[in-house]
């Protein structure tokens, strides 16, 4: 039997499963409280590729995401592990449709250079992917960013950012994610 309470589905951009996969979807799972659903790797998202920049758009990847999202999902998320660009951006981490339906992020810039963490096998990409997935998340329940420099909807301009806030909302950010839920469950 197909399990039909909402969820945000994840779509894997690339031939396997990646290794961060796990604690990405239970940190969603954690965050919007909604069920998580993972999708076959799809492998890479060719039809966005820039033969100029030899990066990906990440417009037309919300795009096909949103057209693809399956009817059990509020949202879908794509994860992928090429370096994504915006056209007015140079590259991005993640990108999302605010108040839509498609976000995407990615590890490649997130990767960044390795550290003495990396050698001690707690590599902070994993984090840094939760944290990008739950931000991007919340820009499609219509959250914008966030003065909290703790608060997860802080906006990250490069890795360190991103190390610094919490995988988590802040009480305000978090109030208005619940009035969204609400509202999105009732459509
Ligand atoms: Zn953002
Ligand atoms: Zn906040």
């Amino acid at each position: 039997m197909i399990d039909q309470s909402p969820a945000i589905h994840l779509v894997i951009l690339e031939a396997e499963e990646p290794d961060y996969l796990r604690q990405v979807a239970e940190s969603i799972q954690e965050q919007f409280d909604l069920d998580v659903t993972v999708g076959k790797p799809l492998g890479l998202p060719t039809y966005a590729l820039d033969p100029v920049r030899k990066q990906y758009n990440s417009n037309l990847i919300l795009k096909r995401l949103a057209e693809t999202c399956p009817p059990h999902a509020v949202k879908v998320l794509g994860l992928t592990a090429v370096d994504l660009f915006s056209p007015i951006f140079t590259y991005v981490f993640g990108e999302a449709l605010f108040q839509g339906k498609s976000a995407v992020i990615s590890a490649f810039r997130l990767r960044g250079v390795p550290d003495a963490k990396a050698a001690l096998g707690c590599p902070p990409l994993m984090n840094r992917m939760e944290k990008e997935a739950v931000h991007e998340l919340g820009h499609t329940f219509g959250l914008r960013h966030c003065l909290d420099p703790d608060c997860v909807m802080n906006y990250s301009s490069g890795v360190q950012c991103a190390d610094r806030k919490f995988p988590f909302f802040c009480p305000a950010c978090r109030e208005l994610l619940l009035w969204s839920l609400k509202k999105s469950m009732r459509e």
